[in-house]
């Protein structure tokens, strides 16, 4: 029996992992020569924060996600540039075995392209992170977002979608309508609808040139 207390220790301790790991982060400095006040002040204000200095312009660290976001914060209202390479954005070595063992072939060992829905044999299926690792790693909103929604991190099955070499270039690091087809091509039972669909129409065309010109000669 699993008691109220032990629920909310393995929550806080779920909590604890995700707060206290270390991350790495660095801060780009502003031009000396051009403004020594704001290089002085972030410099000191870094420090403080717990960074050190990589290079003459570059300061980096090594801190649990909590400072690190307290940095970012800083970051964004001095308007510095900053590189967080949070886990939750990083490329796993094995997605494409997740997404495979997750999900199965749409029809003999093929499956459809997410995004046009042409059919792929698994050995020429490339897959595809629906929220960019370029995207997720630049913007906190997103991470966010992705966090809500349950996802553990950006390799979570439910961000791979299939899809065929040409919309994958295509995509590349796009966003937008590129979600939306994704979130729906992701169903094989949606291309099937929609292929049955043209189907259907093509063959009323094809009845319709059929039966015309047997009604005008009659
Ligand atoms: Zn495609």
């Amino acid at each position: 029996m699993v008691d109220g207390d032990s629920i909310a220790k393995m929550h806080s301790k779920c909590y604890n992992e995700h707060m206290f790991r270390k991350e790495t982060i660095s801060v780009h400095l502003p031009n000396r020569k051009h403004n020594r006040r704001a290089y002085r002040r972030a410099k000191r204000k870094l420090k403080h924060l717990g960074m050190h200095k990589d290079s003459k312009t570059v300061m980096v660290a090594t801190l649990s996600t909590r400072r690190c976001e307290r940095i970012t914060k800083y970051c964004r209202e001095a308007h510095l540039r900053y590189f967080w390479e949070s886990k939750l954005s990083r490329r796993s070595s094995n997605y494409r075995k997740k997404f495979f063992d997750s999900h199965k072939p749409a029809v003999f060992g093929c499956y459809f392209c997410a995004y046009c829905g042409r059919l792929v044999p698994r050995s020429k299926v490339t897959v595809d992170h629906l929220y960019p690792i370029g995207k997720m790693r630049k913007d906190l909103k997103l991470q966010k977002k992705l966090k809500r929604r349950g996802y553990s991190n950006i390799n979570d099955p439910r961000n791979l979608v299939a899809s065929c070499h040409r919309c994958n270039q295509a995509k590349a690091a796009r966003m937008g309508s590129w979600i939306r087809k994704g979130r729906l091509g992701r169903h094989p039972i949606y291309w099937w609808i929609r292929h049955c669909i043209r189907m259907v129409l093509l063959l009323i065309i094809l009845c319709f040139l059929w039966i015309l010109p047997a009604v005008f000669v009659s």
